[in-house]
């Protein structure tokens, strides 16, 4: 297959190399070029136009909602129609449904597949994949999947996915602001926070996010982004819009957003998300 990726970011040149490995063509494009050159096998656009010519499936993996209509807007002059859109940026629900209806009009099959797991397993090809769409299409792209992911969920018709995604980010997000606190709360008691992630290893209490961003912290590399707080920001606002748009609880969610805003705010994100536990004590709050 021809494919055109447009984002290749901490995620997307993982993503990009890996389907590239597999034998596909793949030509990329980047807001910031020098980001889309030295990728293995992948060559490299001067614009999203250029890299969708001729492509039979076109690939975004930007920031969120804005960039994505943007750089698919901008690619639309050289679309082939029937081609198939796999987005897998994290764009909550309302901007799914606004790209759904950007892809009738320019023609484009739309799935919405977005993907669960970070840096390190975006490169080892080992993410998830949340899958929904038309399932001529998904079949289609199952080679990309595969390429990219140790395991792909089927779900149903697009936008499914995405609300997948959102719970799944819910979770990521609490275990995250949880592992990072309770470090905080090991140190005020003088406990070495070692011993938390020690103690719940390998136990039922276990997880291998708390000992991955837990081991981050301790070794105090949040500086190092694998999962941009600032896009941490972003869903935690998704997840929090989508919980009170259908109705479901907010109250941890709620707490959690307004964190990851103060982060934000002070200077973090650009950091990993992991970085959340900076701004996690009281007295700063209160400051
Ligand atoms: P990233 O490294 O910050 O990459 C973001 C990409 O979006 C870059 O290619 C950036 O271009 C581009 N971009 C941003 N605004 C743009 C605009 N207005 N016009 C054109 N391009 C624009 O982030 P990432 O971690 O790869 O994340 C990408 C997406 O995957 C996000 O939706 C994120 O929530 C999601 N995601 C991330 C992870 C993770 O652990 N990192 C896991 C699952 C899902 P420049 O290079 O020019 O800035």
């Amino acid at each position: 297959m021809k494919i055109a990726f447009l984002g290749t970011g901490i995620m997307g040149a993982a993503m990009a190399r890996n389907i590239a490995q597999e034998g596909h063509e793949v030509v990329a494009w980047n807001r910031t070029r020098e980001k889309a050159e030295g990728i293995d096998g992948v060559g490299v656009a001067d614009s999203p136009a250029e890299a969708v010519a001729g492509a039979d499936a076109i690939v975004t993996m930007l920031s969120d909602g804005a960039a994505v209509a943007d750089v698919i807007r901008q690619a639309a002059e050289a679309i082939e129609p029937g081609a198939i859109w796999w987005q897998c940026s994290t764009v909550g629900i309302e901007a799914t449904e606004r790209l759904r209806a950007v892809a009738d009009e320019l023609g484009l099959v739309y799935v919405d597949a977005p993907v669960l797991g970070t840096k390190q397993p975006a490169e080892e090809g080992k993410l998830t994949v949340l899958a929904s769409g038309p399932p001529e299409a998904l079949d289609k792209l199952a080679p990309l999947f595969d390429a990219v992911a140790a395991k792909t969920v089927g779900l149903g018709e697009a936008g499914e996915a995405t609300r997948a995604k959102l719970v799944l980010n819910n979770w990521v997000l609490a275990i995250t602001t949880a592992t990072a606190e309770t470090i905080e709360l090991a140190r005020a008691l003088g406990i070495d926070p070692q011993l938390f992630l020690d103690t719940i290893a390998g136990g039922p209490n276990d997880s291998a996010y708390a000992q991955m961003k837990g081991k981050m912290i301790l070794e105090d590399r949040v500086g190092d982004a694998s999962f941009p707080l600032k896009h941490a920001h972003k869903d935690a606002r998704l997840v929090l819009d989508a919980a009170r748009e259908h109705g479901a609880d907010d109250g941890l969610a709620s707490v959690i957003a307004e964190r990851f805003a103060r982060a934000e705010d002070a200077g973090l994100g650009d950091s990993d998300m992991a970085a959340i536990g900076k701004v996690s004590k009281a007295s700063e709050r209160r400051s």
